[in-house]
């Protein structure tokens, strides 16, 4: 199917205004299809002209364009051309369709816990019309009037209030403009709770199975919703546009969450259903806010084309951590910002596929999904601190209020967004936008001992960044010094800096968007220093800088690790702890350490945690996270024994599933999970979460034959859904030696590509990340996966999976190199 290319978009924007949408489906029709019958009305500029309509049915049953009749025939790769336009004009299409497994268009699957089937649209990013005859593409909104059919016991959420007409009839009362990639429909037999808000009725909702999680999360959840609703409206001054709004946990969604306007879909498993910590429940909050600040950026003013979606993604990623640090209980949470995104967004930045934050090529839909990345996320979020630091946020949160009153509804694109901002800063932003937006790659800072500041811009992405950032020195936990200033050349003399101090950091305050290098002398204080820091956000940059030190190849990574085992079980803040044990036993354990010193740095991971949480208060956060670090990395068969036969659990996590499942997890990758007590646990469990544990587990015990298997469930099955493929795929990576591995290195670029045949790009994409070789690090490894970028046959968006796994697989090359 070719994608919709931004000229075509632009060439039939110019000639159709779409008026109203009409969508009558009936889900009731079995597991395997739906039918679909759309109204479009729509004006044409030019009478007479001809433009195509898309439309991906599995059969076309019958097509009229203003009563005339159309051969189903008409229809050639997903287009149906439509020809001899008047002025004003109404097509109806009548289709059967089908529903998907990969969380792409209308999702169906059955609730393994107890049979029930679940259906929800994802329409992002051109998956509409696998769903609905459209014009698909970002600017031709029109209001939708939707009416479902559906089994009688189900219930049907939607963009517009749905409301019960019959025995399984349901109508969605009609909405505001909305672009085609935001329309969705949730049905099947979900449960729910309500609450309301400032005029705003509100609703949460998630299968049956997932009642008990539902109704104990919803007081938390509803109190970030109205947080963030009071929060929005205050900064924003336009009211929330959409009516009611709900917020749907579907089972196996591709994203965290997509920003449906009035019907919000979040991927499930975050209703915890067991222990979980601050974190967990922050990185959730900044969910809900994230997507709540999307229903003005990006739903009430929309991005003409993708290739200004950074003006969706970057502002809502701003605005939610503005509103979770400023109007709910997380006033920290741009220190899970710092140590999360930003390191997702540098290792973007490091890869030769980073791109400029705004004015990003997407010459097609299809490639604009690539840029959903580190860099449209969390640089363009660093970007507009940066931009509120430059004009002041008076003037930014008026430049916002007049670009949204101005294209409300419509459609708008970064030229205008920085007119707004000019305006209203009565500064000229070009000089500003082009070092900041238009151009790509990252700065690194350093500060030495004689006070001098160094800024490094990469070779390959000449640029001129002014830096609004603070510098800072700490000795025994007390701050010896700090200015404020904006960097503005390559070298600067810093004022007021104390040298003697033991630790220097550039970027103390982590406003700016910059990798730091720690000088020596810091590096060598940091095992006694760092946990004295009573700020957790320069203990952030300073984290930052040793795990960027270790992917840049400027850190040892056994040095990383010495720091890591003196230092981190006293670190103090819970979001740090895990995020910084995730990135030594996901990343730097299995890559940047050769094969035979990697099980003996786990197993000093494993002591550091145990010191953990023998010292943390039983049931504490810091217990948890202690925990989970003790079960991935322990080789103890004595402890891990007793734990999955629900022994000498730690506080809180007596009778926790998910927990017991990261213990038969490692006990598969050890070599310990036999059949029996791998069926055991999938008996205990027999909802979805359980049915992707147990996958997992299976892929990860060592043998030849289980990787075997997991290959060929991964490669073959087209059965699998999107999430039994992710966990096919993560536990083939987990375990084994390097001998055993090394034949998928060669099946990867074979196999994985073809894929595509069944799997839709978003799930497939994530799938080519999980499944890459990156425990084979190797030159041939390398050899392999740069003749598979050069193949015409692997998508797009496979290569660009390939390519950012193989940039990191190169920097663990570099470091090994360089340090073995
Ligand atoms: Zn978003």
């Amino acid at each position: 199917m070719p994608s919709l290319t931004r000229d075509e978009a632009r060439q039939r924007a110019q000639l159709i205004t779409v008026t109203r949408m009409e969508v009558d489906l009936d889900l009731d029709r079995g597991a395997e299809h739906f039918s679909s019958t759309t109204r479009i009305r729509f004006s044409c500029s030019t009478p007479g002209a001809q433009t195509f309509l898309d439309l991906r049915a599995v059969s076309v049953e019958a097509i009229e364009l203003n009563g005339t009749r159309i051969e189903p025939g008409a229809v050639v790769d997903g287009r149906l051309p439509l020809e001899g336009l008047a002025a004003d004009n109404t097509v109806e299409v009548t289709a059967t369709m089908a529903f998907s497994r990969d969380g792409q268009g209308l999702h169906r699957s059955t609730d393994p816990a107890d049979g029930e089937d679940y259906v929800y649209g994802h329409l992002f990013l051109d998956a509409a019309p696998t769903v609905f005859a459209c014009f698909d593409q970002p600017n031709l909104k029109a209001p939708y009037a939707v009416t479902v059919r559906a089994p009688e016991e189900w219930v049907v959420l939607g963009n517009g209030r749905a409301a019960q007409t019959g025995a399984g009839e349901w109508e969605l009362s009609e909405t505001l403009p909305l672009a085609t990639y935001f329309v969705t429909v949730c049905a099947g037999p979900y449960v729910s709770v309500h609450d309301e808000h400032d005029g705003i009725p509100l609703g949460i909702h998630a299968r049956r199975s997932l009642q008990g999680e539902l109704e104990r999360h919803a007081p938390q959840m509803f109190e970030v919703t109205k947080q963030s609703f009071d929060h929005y409206h205050r900064t924003f001054d336009v009211r929330y546009p959409f009516g009611d709004y709900d917020q749907v946990f579907v089972p196996e969604f591709n994203a965290g969450a997509m920003e449906n306007p009035g019907c919000v879909t979040f991927r499930d498993p975050m209703l915890f259903r067991g222990a979980a910590t601050r974190e967990q429940v922050l990185q959730r909050s900044n969910t809900i806010a994230h997507e709540m600040a999307h229903m003005w950026f990006g739903d009430l003013v929309t991005m003409r084309w993708w290739d200004d979606l950074w003006l969706n993604e970057s502002f809502a990623e701003f605005m939610a951590y503005t509103a979770t640090s400023r109007a709910t209980e997380f006033t920290d949470s741009w220190v899970e910002f710092g140590i999360v995104r930003k390191q997702w967004g540098y290792a973007a930045e490091r890869a030769p596929s980073t791109h400029p934050v705004a004015g990003s090529p997407a010459p097609d839909a299809q490639s604009a999904l690539a840029n959903f990345d580190g860099i449209s996320y969390a640089k363009g979020a660093s970007v507009l601190r940066q931009l509120v630091a430059h004009i002041g946020e008076e003037a930014f949160n008026a430049g916002v209020t007049a670009y949204l009153r101005s294209h409300a509804h419509g459609n708008g694109e970064l030229s205008e967004f920085l007119a707004a901002m000019e305006q209203a800063a009565g500064v000229e932003l070009d000089a500003w936008s082009k070092a900041w937006l238009e151009t790509a790659g990252v700065d690194v800072l350093a500060l030495d001992r004689e006070g001098t500041l160094r800024r490094t811009t990469p070779d390959e992405h000449p640029a001129d960044r002014p830096h609004a950032l603070d510098v800072a020195g700490f000795s025994e936990g007390s701050e010896v010094f700090r200015t404020t200033f904006t960097l503005d050349r390559d070298e600067a003399e810093v004022d007021g800096v104390d040298t003697g101090a033991a630790l220097l950091l550039p970027n103390a305050g982590d406003l700016t968007w910059a990798q730091v290098d720690l000088d020596e002398s810091t590096l060598a204080a940091l095992p006694r220093e760092l946990p004295l820091v009573e700020d957790a956000t320069p203990r952030t940059v300073l984290w930052g800088g040793v795990l960027t030190g270790v992917y840049r190849a400027t850190v040892d990574p056994r040095v990383a690790l010495d720091v890591f085992t003196s230092v981190w079980p006293r670190e103090p803040h819970d979001a740090l702890m895990a995020r910084v044990a995730m990135a030594f036993t996901d990343r730097i354990v299995p890559q940047f350490l050769p094969e035979a010193v990697a099980d003996e740095a786990r197993s000093r991971i494993a002591d550091a945690a145990l010191t953990a949480f023998d010292a943390a208060d039983p049931g504490s956060d810091r217990a948890l996270v202690a925990a989970r670090v003790l079960a991935a990395t322990t080789t103890d068969e004595d402890r891990l024994g007793a734990w999955v036969s629900g022994r000498s659990l730690p506080e809180g996590l007596e009778g926790d599933t998910d927990f017991r499942w990261a213990v038969v997890q490692t006990m598969a990758r050890l070599g310990l999970a036999d059949d029996a007590l791998l069926a055991d646990a999938e008996a205990a469990d027999t909802t979805l979460s359980g049915r992707l544990a147990g996958l997992s587990a299976r892929a990860a015990r060592p043998g030849a034959d289980e990787k075997a298997w997991a290959w060929s469930e991964i490669t073959t099955n087209r059965e699998r859904s999107n999430y039994e493929l992710n966990a096919l795929a993560t536990g083939l990576w987990s375990s084994g030696s390097v001998d055993d591995l090394r034949p998928y290195a060669g099946r990867y670029v074979t196999d994985i590509p073809r894929l595509a045949e069944w799997v839709g790009a978003d799930a497939l994409d994530r799938v080519a990340t999980l499944a890459f070789p990156s425990r084979v690090v190797e030159p041939e490894t390398v050899s392999l996966v740069r003749g598979a970028l050069g193949r015409e046959d692997v998508p797009w968006g496979v290569r660009r999976s390939m390519a950012d796994e193989l940039s990191k697989l190169e920097e663990a090359l570099a470091s090994r190199s360089r340090w073995s």
